[in-house]
């Protein structure tokens, strides 16, 4: 039955119904059908607009519900999300800050490249000696001890001084060899980064003008190092492995982890392993990626990428600034002397974890 009010007519009552009673016709059969009254006719469309309005409201209110609770639990998760990835930074700032604070630093700084630049006093040589220790610091550990110490003797305790003679330079590291360096290849890195250094005041400065000058640290270390491999004559061997490998390009996409190195001992502050000698703000620095760091990074979820590149460092360093802006670095000695430490298997390992100092973050041992 439609809703009175539709506009068509009122029913009234039907021929057969007229004929089948004349005699009992009354005034009121005579009379049309009652007709809606006009308030019925009025109240209709009342009536109708209110069940569409009721149906609406159950619909909207529905809908709005729905989308209430869709967006309450929406912002719950987010809230819930948010709490929990602020309680594992936290755990993983308390566990760093805790490996920090644990790490014998005089001992591991003597099994460290970094010693042999705390060897000498004169800024100039510190920075030559560092370029050298952390350039040939590839390879066995004892093995690159022992070929730094090497070249280091050979070149007397004068570095800067001596490295103003290429001849004389040339003459003290002839037969020189490590892995895949000859003595022409650490001759050329030596009298070039002394080239540079007396051109600019020292290396700190060349390198501060470069990454003022692009305002990148990739760019900036890129053209710093191709200065000193034209000053010493690297580049005049493009397809020599020793010449490229000695002082790589930055810009190719590798965590350039011997690069970094040394920008860490020479930038971050003063604190008994680094030296803080060059003008740039330990903030610009990226973490020197090595396949300790690259592990431990991934196992306490500082990254999900696996390799040493440049994007890994990025990503690593990234997470780092969260605990400390100004300095993230600063994790890097530590950390690393502990993945040296317990050779991480990176999987559960009862004996091989034991103590390790980022078990309580580390994604094998999640529960
Ligand atoms: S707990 Fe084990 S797997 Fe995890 S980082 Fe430490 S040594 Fe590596």
């Amino acid at each position: 039955m439609r809703a009175r009010g539709s506009g068509e007519a009122a029913p009234r009552p039907g021929d057969a119904a007229i004929k089948a009673a004349p005699r009992q016709r009354t005034d009121a059969a005579r009379k049309p059908a009652p007709r809606p009254t006009e308030a019925a006719v009025k109240a209709a469309p009342r009536r109708r607009g209110a069940a569409r309005d009721t149906a609406g409201d159950a619909a909207r209110g529905a809908a709005g519900d729905a989308a209430g609770d869709a967006a309450r639990g929406a912002a719950g998760d987010a809230a819930r999300g948010a709490a929990g990835d602020a309680a594992r930074g936290a755990a993983v700032k308390a566990a760093l800050d805790g490996v920090r604070a644990r790490c014998a630093v005089e001992e591991r700084r003597a099994r460290d490249p970094v010693s042999f630049v705390h060897r000498y006093t004169d800024p100039a040589d510190q920075e030559l000696v560092a370029l050298i220790a952390a350039s040939l610091a590839f390879g066995n550990v004892k093995a690159l001890h022992a070929k730094i110490g090497e070249a280091l003797d050979r070149l007397g305790p004068e570095i800067a001084l001596t490295a103003d003679d290429a001849r004389a330079v040339s003459a003290r590291l002839r037969g020189f060899r490590h892995r895949i360096y000859r003595d022409r290849d650490l001759v050329g890195l030596i009298v070039g980064a002394r080239r540079v250094q007396r051109a600019s005041g020292s290396l700190g400065a060349a390198f501060a003008a470069e990454l003022s000058r692009t305002g990148d640290l990739r760019q900036a270390l890129g053209a710093w190092v191709r200065a000193i491999r034209r000053a010493g004559g690297l580049d005049r061997r493009p397809d020599d492995r020793g010449a490229a490998h000695i002082l790589p390009d930055p810009e190719k996409g590798s965590a350039a982890k011997r690069l970094m190195l040394l920008l860490r001992w020479m930038i971050r502050p003063a604190d008994g392993v680094d030296l803080g000698l060059w003008p740039v703000p330990p903030s610009a620095l990226l973490i020197p990626v090595d396949t300790h760091i690259e592990k431990l990074g991934y196992n306490i979820g500082l990254t999900d990428r696996r390799g040493a590149t440049w994007k890994t460092a990025e990503e690593i360093t990234a997470a780092l600034r969260g605990f400390d802006p100004a300095d993230p670095v600063k994790y890097d000695f530590a950390l690393c002397h502990l993945g040296m430490l317990q050779q991480c298997p990176s999987r559960r390992d009862p004996v091989r974890c034991q103590g390790c100092g980022v078990k309580p973050v580390c994604r094998h041992w999640d529960e």
